[in-house]
């Protein structure tokens, strides 16, 4: 089998607000062709136009190359050494960044096209399904006001969530309020559903340490992002001075940075994007740090259905996986763009056991999204 033609599609919602934190308003999906008729679909986390240009390039010289030019030809099954010959032939301007964004879209099409191929899904062919269900946390932007925050904890406790997630918006801008946002939602779920805040790289180390105690008192589950990603030092601190869960990694890819993470950042859940970190594969490997050093791994993802089944797939195919995101963004791309979402009961999403990542993208949506 050869692959014959890489697709990088941009499309966009045509309201999009740039000043909300919220990735469902665009998105580039990636789709790979092969001479055997399967097409591998995959999403890519990024600035989409700055991604596709990686894929795009043509070739300049061996270390710098557009990604479609390096693959064109080549055989899908063999998803490791192309992972290599991708990475090698962006050193100039990948090895992190929108370089490694684009990978992880072709990386994760690959696997579709892999488990299509051989007619098992992904996690099965990524080395074994630890689990055919896995919970599912209801990912939400926080609202600017304690009421709505009371009535989206009430809407997805209704849904059936077993946790949910709050992060981004007014939070960090005043501490009586973050404190009044946490209780009323810890007071209208009860004390059995999880709770997490991403703080949105909120605060520096003391605001971040003195809200540490606050989401401590009302059991938060883990605290996201409260610092800048560099702030390695203060994420040490934090961690060592407090007895939440520091979470975080969202922003990062390739497998070194997570190593920093760990070691340097001590961070207890690291939060690799399938669409950004270097993909499937590079994800596994991010996995495999993260089980060395006794910390858990839970995907970040806040893009479409493309993405979440991808998490999916990884998160049951990982020995130590036992949660994904779900966004619950109204967004038509989050909602619509894939055909058959991943049945999501009682809290829990359903590993989908069809070929591949399990998923067709609606025509319709992407000629309706399309930005040419
Ligand atoms: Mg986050």
């Amino acid at each position: 089998m050869k692959i014959t033609e890489i697709e990088a599609i941009y499309l966009k919602i045509p309201d999009l607000d740039a000043n909300r934190c919220d990735g469902t308003q665009d998105t580039l999906l990636i789709r790979i062709h092969t001479d055997a008729g399967i097409t591998g679909v995959g999403e890519v986390d990024s600035v989409p136009l700055v991604a596709k240009a990686a894929v795009e390039a043509p070739a300049s010289h061996s270390i710098a190359t557009g990604l479609r030019s390096l693959l064109i030809g080549e055989n899908p099954m063999e998803v490791e050494r192309l992972w290599q010959k991708m990475y090698n032939g962006t050193i100039y301007f990948g090895r992190s960044g929108p370089a490694v964004h684009a990978i992880s879209g072709i990386d994760m099409a690959l696997w579709d096209i892999i488990g299509q191929h051989v007619g098992i899904p992904v996690s099965e062919a990524m080395g074994g399904t630890y689990r055919k269900r896995l919970k599912a946390y209801a990912s939400s932007l926080m609202p600017d006001t304690i009421s709505e925050a009371a009535a989206l904890a009430e809407r997805y406790a209704a849904q059936g969530y077993k946790a949910m997630k709050f992060g981004w918006g007014p939070i960090g801008r005043n501490a009586r309020f973050d404190e009044e946002q946490i209780r009323v939602i810890r007071e209208t779920v009860g004390p059995d559903i999880d709770v997490m805040i991403d703080g949105g790289l909120a605060w520096d180390l003391k605001g971040a340490l003195r809200m540490a105690e606050v989401y401590e008192k009302y059991g938060v589950f883990w605290l996201e992002e409260p610092l800048h990603p560099d702030n390695l030092s203060g994420y040490r601190e934090l961690s060592g001075r407090t007895g939440l869960y520091i979470a975080g990694g969202e922003q990062e890819s390739g497998c070194m940075a997570f190593r920093r993470l760990l070691d340097e950042g001590h961070l207890d859940i690291i939060q690799p994007d399938l669409g950004r970190c270097g993909g499937l594969t590079e994800g596994r490997r991010i996995a495999q740090l993260a089980r060395e050093r006794h910390k858990k791994v839970v995907p970040h993802a806040f893009k479409t259905g493309v993405l979440v089944a991808a998490s999916t797939h990884f998160a049951a195919s990982i020995p130590d996986g036992f949660l994904i995101e779900h966004t619950v963004s109204a967004s038509p791309l989050a909602r619509d763009l894939v055909q058959e979402p991943i049945e999501f009961k009682d809290g829990y999403v359903h590993v989908p056991d069809r070929p591949g990542l399990g998923i067709t993208v609606n025509e319709a949506i992407i000629e309706q999204y399309r930005v040419r």
